[in-house]
């Protein structure tokens, strides 16, 4: 399989083949499909399969339409650890790279307000740890009643670090109307109940 067989838009297929990518990975080939077909989804992937390309190319895909300014917020990211978000936001910008879409980023430990300038410009598509993005929502700089997709990226260690009733308090300000993806590297019970509140007829992808 090559990534013209995706049904991506020239703009993302061209920026994977800049990146030098020649084929996508297999969970690349299950997840890309499954999410453009709007389906929930909770795959086990370890970081190295190519895991964030195989929400960040579709999630661009569905929203490359908009073009209207300006536009909410359509996609959220949630990752455990500043550095994640860092990644993940990184490797969105590299895909994002002939599109018109705009990305912003939110964790801790850093000043809150060139966050709030950059978010106030208008993201379609936010990256953020879950403890900053209620400092965020609480001060009304994120609003997320237009949100189509959640991303849950390593919910095992989301759980580990303590942030259930973190994930609940942004769950209940989303629309429960959404596609929610969620990526995981172990699966135990917690992360199986978890799944359970969040997901609806989930694709389940192992690679
Ligand atoms: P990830 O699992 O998302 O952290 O990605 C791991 C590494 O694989 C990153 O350096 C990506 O740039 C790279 N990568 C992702 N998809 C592909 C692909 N289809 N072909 C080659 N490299 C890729």
């Amino acid at each position: 399989m090559n990534f013209s067989s995706l049904a991506l838009d020239k703009s993302l297929t061209d920026a994977v083949k800049t990146l030098g990518y020649t084929a996508p990975t297999p969970i690349q080939q299950q997840a890309i499909p499954a999410i453009l077909e709007g389906k929930d989804i909770m795959a086990g992937a370890q970081t190295g399969t190519g895991k964030t390309a195989a929400f960040a190319l579709p999630i661009l895909q569905q929203l490359i339409k908009y073009t209207d300014a300006p536009r909410p917020i359509r996609a959220l990211v949630l990752t455990p650890t500043r550095e994640l978000a860092q990644q993940v936001y990184k490797s969105f910008l590299r895909y994002a790279e002939n599109t018109q879409l705009n990305l912003a980023v939110a964790y801790g430990g850093v000043s809150i307000n060139p966050q709030i300038s950059a978010i106030e410009k208008g993201a379609d598509i936010l990256i953020a740890t879950p403890g900053r993005l209620l400092d965020h929502m609480t001060k009304g700089s994120v609003d997320l009643s237009q949100l189509q997709t959640i991303v849950f990226d390593e919910a095992d260690r989301m759980l580990d670090m303590g942030f259930k009733d973190e994930i609940n308090r942004i769950l209940s300000r989303v629309p429960n109307k959404r596609q929610t993806l969620l990526f995981s590297a172990t699966f135990d019970e917690t992360i199986f109940k978890l799944s359970k509140t969040l997901l609806n007829n989930p694709v389940l992808i192992e690679v």
